[in-house]
């Protein structure tokens, strides 16, 4: 059954948030930037009060996988995904994208929970994904944590209005443009002065998050930093690999405009201007380029804790891709497109029908929330397909696949185990090492990545095997195809004995390319974003809150367990 996508006021998402966290209360947390920061409402107390006057987010997480005390590392580092919508209240398309994304989201891992088993909503999504589709949406929630801010201007969007409008106690009144408004490359009275700034600039203080979506509406495009005007004529930031190449396949997988015609893709500089206090800008090199960011002294709304602008070295290295999402900002409802074949590649040009704007930007959102880290899956061995690997609320334990991902294999043969790289764009190198799960350190636990060094004596282990290194693709590197490139090898199983049990995992380095840099960056400094380092450099490690980010080089798959006959 198809579920078309249009047009919805404020009151309808906050409405559909609200019934996201009745449905599905262990997946989905939805509440205020008012009632958990203690922002003042966007609304004085003598103006018309209504709906856009506070502004709601929610937050998609799986609370279970990573509950068993021995997960803590890996819950530390499940990375935060933030998506917002509508800075400018008239860009219409942006909320209801990322809206239909919490809500295709809760349902994959309710579903794929098997606590929803055999409901309508469950068979509707069934006959609507593959299950490997299903598996991998599930999985996104599982392994990541998503806010999402569908209407960050949400008094702009009630009123459908691009500024948030402040009213001064004469009565006198500022038109707010939101995305004038951080602290970086800006003035301090003019930072901080909107709602929807701080209500970002809250989130940031108290997520890590390494990766964000912002969705516009006017012109049609997919853009990174820099888009500062401050920044020199053609100069181009020092992660520009990384984010030209993310927004390029991002623009391929949102699919279509016209025949052949994709998004364009570049930096905000080049492809659509520069601005002073950008979110974007300010949400990339906020944490490092501090020489460009300011501490606001806004007079609006009470004034704002300068402190709240002053940052670590943690909070603003994330890549901010920003979506423009349509020539029109309104499109009418008929534009937005459905859910019908929404993963099935290639997205081709249908007049907005089914491959609609709001439908090509679930898939820019869902991409992100992939790409922020990479993964490797074992999927097929011998005959046998494994789908779905984090079954949502189901809390991991140690060594957990050793249940749950299993095979016989009879002594002296050769079986064929197949794997495929997720989360990122191209992979440098990937094999196979197997062994007995008796010859196993215990930092391998099927649950945390092992630390580097751990892995590189795993390869020097004579007790274990590898298989040959293999270079090639993954299904980002080519997004308007529908196969997912895979890797295969062979285990010899005449290395055991009969009885033995063996460990067997999949390990792969990607994106290495993303850390190379053109010769026209700015400033001259090495590539500074979670996204980069955390694939490049392990020895990075950045720490806020109760979150951290670590590079690993090697990425290790939950291991399949082999029981030699
Ligand atoms: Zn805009």
């Amino acid at each position: 059954m198809t579920t078309a996508y249009g047009r919805l006021t404020l009151a309808e998402i906050y409405n559909e948030m609200d019934s996201l966290a009745s449905s599905y209360p262990e997946f989905v947390t939805v509440t205020t930037t008012q009632d958990e920061f203690g922002l003042p409402s966007s609304c004085r107390s003598f103006e018309s009060q209504h709906v856009g006057c506070i502004t709601k987010y929610l937050v998609i997480e799986d609370p279970l996988v990573y509950s068993n005390s021995i997960a803590g590392k890996a819950l530390k580092r499940r990375p935060d995904v933030f998506l917002s919508g509508a800075l400018h209240g008239d860009e219409r398309v942006g909320p209801v994208a990322i809206l239909e994304v919490a809500k295709l989201l809760a349902l994959a891992a309710s579903c794929e929970s098997g606590q929803a088993t055999g409901s309508s909503e469950c068979n509707n999504f069934y006959s609507n994904f593959t299950a490997r589709q299903a598996g991998w949406l599930a999985r996104l929630v599982a392994t990541r944590r998503i806010v999402i801010l569908p209407a960050a201007n949400a008094k702009g969007y009630h009123l459908n209005n691009r500024y948030e409008k402040y009213v001064y106690d004469n009565g006198s009144t500022l038109s707010i443009d939101p995305n004038r408004d951080f602290s970086f490359d800006n003035s301090p009275s003019n930072c901080m002065r909107s709602i929807a700034a701080r209500s970002i600039n809250e989130l940031f203080h108290e997520y890590l998050f390494q990766m964000s979506m912002t969705y516009h509406g006017g012109i049609e495009s997919i853009s990174f930093e820099w888009g500062a005007l401050s920044i020199p004529l053609n100069k181009v930031s020092p992660d520009d690999i990384g984010q030209r190449i993310l927004a390029e396949k991002m623009s391929l997988f949102a699919g279509e405009l016209s025949p052949s015609t994709y998004y364009t893709t570049g930096d905000m500089n080049d492809v659509v201007y520069g601005v002073y206090g950008g979110f974007e800008d300010w949400v990339y090199a906020g944490s490092w380029k501090t020489d460009m960011t300011v501490q606001c002294s806004p007079n609006t709304y009470g004034g704002y804790d300068a402190s709240k602008t002053s940052y670590d070295d943690a909070t603003l290295n994330t890549f901010n891709i920003l979506v423009e999402t349509s020539n029109s900002k309104n499109p009418a409802s008929s534009a937005y497109g459905s859910d019908t074949s929404l993963l099935d590649a290639p997205f081709l040009y249908d007049a907005n029908v089914d491959n609609g704007y709001a439908t090509k930007h679930v898939r820019t959102a869902l991409m992100a929330i992939d790409a922020v880290e990479p993964y490797v899956e074992i999927n097929r061995c011998k005959g046998k397909r494994y789908n779905q690997e984090y079954k949502p609320l189901r809390a991991l334990t140690n060594r957990w696949s050793k249940r749950y991902k299993k095979i016989r294999s009879k002594f002296g043969s050769k079986p064929k185990v197949w794997w495929s790289v997720g989360g990122s764009f191209t992979v440098d190198e990937t094999f196979i090492i197997y062994g007995k799960w008796s010859d196993l350190p215990s930092t391998f636990n099927g649950l945390n990545q092992p630390s580097h060094t751990d892995v590189i004596s795993l390869m020097s282990n004579s007790n274990f095997y590898t298989t040959k290194t293999k270079s090639g693709s993954t299904r980002w590197s080519d997004p308007t195809s529908a196969t997912v490139p895979s890797f295969a090898a062979r285990i010899k199983t005449s290395k055991f004995a009969s009885g033995d049990l063996i460990a067997v995992f999949a390990i792969a380095k990607v994106d290495q390319n993303w850390s190379l840099q053109p010769n026209n960056i700015w400033p001259n400094v090495s590539v500074q974003s979670h996204m980069v380092k955390i694939r490049t450099d392990s020895n990075y490690n950045k720490n806020k809150n109760d979150r951290e980010v670590q590079g690993q080089l090697y990425w290790v798959s939950v291991p399949l367990s082999m029981k030699i006959k």
